[in-house]
């Protein structure tokens, strides 16, 4: 690419590994007009790196609106414009809503130039079911609220993914512990693609006590990850109450409550409760 076309380029960059960065990366944010960056002097180091000469000009929470203004009206007049973020790609957990959401209102072209992000990053080697997921960015950091958003996800099918400070870990994992129960999974992964990288999947009981037992585990950039409720059990509870009667009419409550914890993958426990309240019936 010469000269990149007047348009707001939304360039991701790497979340640690200065590689983990595309080819069409490089040839965008060597051939833009500008770049807007959210610490100009931390991405200096990045530019560097490969090479990348482009003017810099800063764009961050304090002075986004006002930033915004000044960059799209330099596209109107023609120029190239593109925008990165610290790590990973911008908007996520990061700035840019402001900018991209006016382009777009201003009818300007805005393209994509996908690359890392923590987020997908993280789901990718977790072992938790990546096929529906909702991505909860950073809870609150005061232990109230945080719990009261917890609560409100007690029910949350889908795999949820979460930011966390390395210094709020042990309290949210805790937190996590007591509100989705001891044998949801979760997966902590730090540092990725870094010297340091460590992806752990355990129940929360086991997670909570490593990660308090190895402070190593409380260090870097973290990304938390809860598998969801199990649906099998909410979905279909005519189906289990069905298999569960047969059963109960042929072997004793025990094993008909293990049977069918076993064909259906429900938990036995949650067999076991139904199969009694059948035969109070
Ligand atoms: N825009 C970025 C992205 O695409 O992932 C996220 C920016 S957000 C301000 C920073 C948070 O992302 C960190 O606190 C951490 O939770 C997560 N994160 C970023 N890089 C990471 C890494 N290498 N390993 C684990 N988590 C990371």
């Amino acid at each position: 690419m010469k000269d990149a076309t007047a348009a707001l380029y939304i360039v991701a960059t790497p979340i640690g590994n200065l590689a983990d960065i595309s080819a069409r990366a490089i040839d965008v944010l060597s051939s833009v007009d500008l770049i807007a960056a959210e610490d100009t002097r931390h991405s200096k180091f990045l530019l560097q790196h490969h090479g990348i000469e482009t003017s810099t000009i800063s764009l961050h929470e304090h002075n986004e609106q006002q930033r915004s203004e000044l960059l799209l009206s330099k596209i109107v007049d023609g120029n190239s414009i593109a925008l990165i973020s610290d790590a990973g790609t911008p908007l996520i957990s990061d700035p840019g809503f402001r900018l991209v959401n006016m382009a777009r209102e201003k009818g300007i072209k805005v393209v994509p130039i996908p690359g890392a992000c923590a987020v997908i990053t993280a789901l990718s080697a977790s072992g938790l079911s990546a096929e529906r997921f909702t991505f909860e960015g950073f809870l609150p950091p005061k232990v109230t609220a945080r719990r009261q958003a917890l609560e409100k996800l007690v029910s949350e099918p889908r795999t949820m993914i979460f930011y966390e400070s390395p210094k709020r870990m042990v309290g949210c994992l805790q937190d996590m512990l007591a509100v989705f129960g001891g044998e949801r999974k979760a997966c902590l992964a730090r540092e990725l693609t870094k010297m340091f990288e460590t992806i752990v999947t355990l129940p929360l009981a086991e997670l909570v006590e490593i990660v308090i037992m190895d402070t190593n585990h409380q260090k870097g950039e973290i990304v938390l990850l809860v598998e969801g409720e199990s649906t099998v059990a909410d979905t279909d509870e005519t189906e289990q109450a069905r298999v569960l009667q047969i059963l109960l009419n042929e072997v004793p409550l025990k094993q008909a409550a293990s049977i069918t914890a076993s064909i259906l993958g429900i938990k036995k426990n949650k067999a076991y409760d139904m199969a009694l309240k059948l035969q109070q019936k």
